[in-house]
């Protein structure tokens, strides 16, 4: 490694962070600090499937060492990045180091917003994490298992799971629930009620999948309904109890289970690191993606706030958080060789959703061509894909999950994370009736 090249400090080793550090190795002109708390990239797109047994978690997370084995000029750090001085440049993490560089990147992504919703955050399962869907998965098997050996567990609302969100997170999590109720709990549990499950997704707004077309809310809603999913449109969770939600319309929902994709903010680090913030606590960027006043800082990804080209903040989507890491590396690469930067161009390839097995819905490219069905599906995987070789990660399980998922195949069912799976029947503080099981 050429100790003279210039230093670039990138935190976060999701898709801009990964995306940044391996086009700046391809040009061989710099040294590269990627810090990152895990040593795996993760890919959420996949984590409700591994969440409900159809994934096994080397599927969605990949080796941060292995992704860079063949570029000598990128250095890896597990560590938790604690602290962020935007005018040296420099981060300090938990476990005492400090990494000082000529650029530094923040790429250190989202994590769930609960909006002050009492109980929401030590009584939910958020999904942003390999360990959130591994955690979840444990809960959700632990809960047919618990129901299995005490059936009465169920008037405790042991078989009632509650999805606050209807957007792409809520809908592919309810639906990949109802297939795996449909699938594997019926064929599984001989002893079990299974027909006694509810799923419910509450949506506070009027629609699923806002972002999408009115045809695809209303695909969403009949694909989800058609499975046995109770949709609450109109409707918000306003407290959460370890054996109960509360919902806005008066009603209460007897539940274990919550998972929570109602909405996202900047990882943690954004709050102190003393930089201008919109949307979400997300660092607002300029064209170029670097940090107002401070050349040498870029935020990029699900940390930043970025403009598009209509005027509005981009979404929060895999292909963004690529696009803009190659980009900023770009721009880096520009600065030393001391030509301008460039103002970023997002290449939209369109937005799309898992609905299911075989159900999916794709509105494809600037033009949103819309499609549904399997060819949405084939379109969701081939973009995945595309996400994937991106990330210079192997393709094979994915493409074999893929065949797999289509032709009904299972990944492992474990109760691994003992944390998740044990569960105090006794802790609740109210005692309603569930108001759909009459
Ligand atoms: C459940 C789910 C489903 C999704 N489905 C899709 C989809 O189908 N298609 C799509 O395009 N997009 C999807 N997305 C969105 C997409 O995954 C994100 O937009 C994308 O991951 C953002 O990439 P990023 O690099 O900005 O952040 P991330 O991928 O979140 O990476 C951030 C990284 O920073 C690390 N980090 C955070 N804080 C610290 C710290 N303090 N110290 C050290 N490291 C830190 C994290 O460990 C993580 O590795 C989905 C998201 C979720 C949660």
């Amino acid at each position: 490694m050429d100790l003279s090249a210039k230093h670039v400090v990138i935190v976060g080793g999701g898709f801009a962070g990964v995306g940044c550090a391996l086009e700046l190795a391809r040009s061989g002109k710099v040294r590269v600090t990627l810090i990152d708390r895990n040593n795996h990239h993760q890919f959420q797109p996949l984590f409700y499937q591994l969440a409900t047994s159809a994934l096994a978690p080397g599927d969605v997370a990949f080796s941060l060492r292995k992704i860079f084995r063949k570029w000598p000029g990128v250095d890896i750090k597990q560590a938790e990045v604690n602290s962020v001085d935007p005018k040296s440049r420099t981060v300090g993490t938990e476990q005492g180091q400090t990494y000082q560089g000529d650029f530094l990147v923040l790429a250190a992504g989202a994590r769930a917003n609960f909006f002050n919703t009492p109980g929401a955050e030590a009584n939910t399962f958020p999904l942003y994490a390999l360990a959130d869907a591994e955690r979840l998965r444990s809960r959700i098997l632990a809960l047919f298992e618990d129901a299995d050996r005490d059936p009465k567990l169920i008037d405790q609302g042991a078989l009632n799971f509650v999805i606050v969100g209807g957007g792409a997170t809520g809908c592919e999590i309810a639906g990949g629930l109802a297939d795996m109720i449909h699938s594997t709990v019926t064929a599984e549990y001989e002893d079990l009620a299974v027909n006694a499950a509810r799923i419910y997704l509450v949506e506070r707004g009027t629609i699923l999948l806002a972002p999408f077309s009115t045809r695809a809310h209303e695909y969403a809603s009949r694909v989800l309904q058609h499975d046995g999913v109770i949709l609450k449109l109109n409707t918000a969770v306003n407290e959460v109890h370890p054996g109960h939600v509360v919902l806005s319309d008066g009603n209460s929902i007897k539940t274990r289970c919550v998972v929570w994709g109602a909405g996202l903010k900047a990882a943690a680090i954004a709050a102190s690191a003393g930089l201008p913030q919109g949307r979400g606590g997300r660092i607002n960027v300029q064209p170029d993606l670097t940090v107002e006043g401070f050349p040498g800082l870029y935020a990029l990804g699900d940390f930043a706030n970025i403009v598009g080209s209509s005027g509005n903040p981009l979404p929060q989507l895999g292909s963004v958080a690529l696009q803009s890491g190659r980009w900023a590396a770009k721009n880096i690469l520009a600065d030393i060789a001391e030509k301008p930067r460039t103002a970023f161009h997002y290449h939209d390839k369109g937005i799309m959703a898992m609905i299911g097995r075989n159900a999916a819905i794709a509105e494809v490219g600037e033009r949103r061509h819309e499609l549904e069905g399997a060819i949405a599906y084939a379109m969701w995987l081939g973009v995945h894909v595309a996400l994937l070789t991106g990330l210079q990660v192997k393709i094979e399980t994915f493409v074999e999950w893929g065949w797999d998922y289509f032709s009904k195949g299972r990944g492992p069912q474990l109760i691994d994370r003992s944390d998740a799976a044990r569960i105090d029947w006794q802790d609740d503080d109210k005692d309603e009736e569930t108001p759909e099981r009459a």
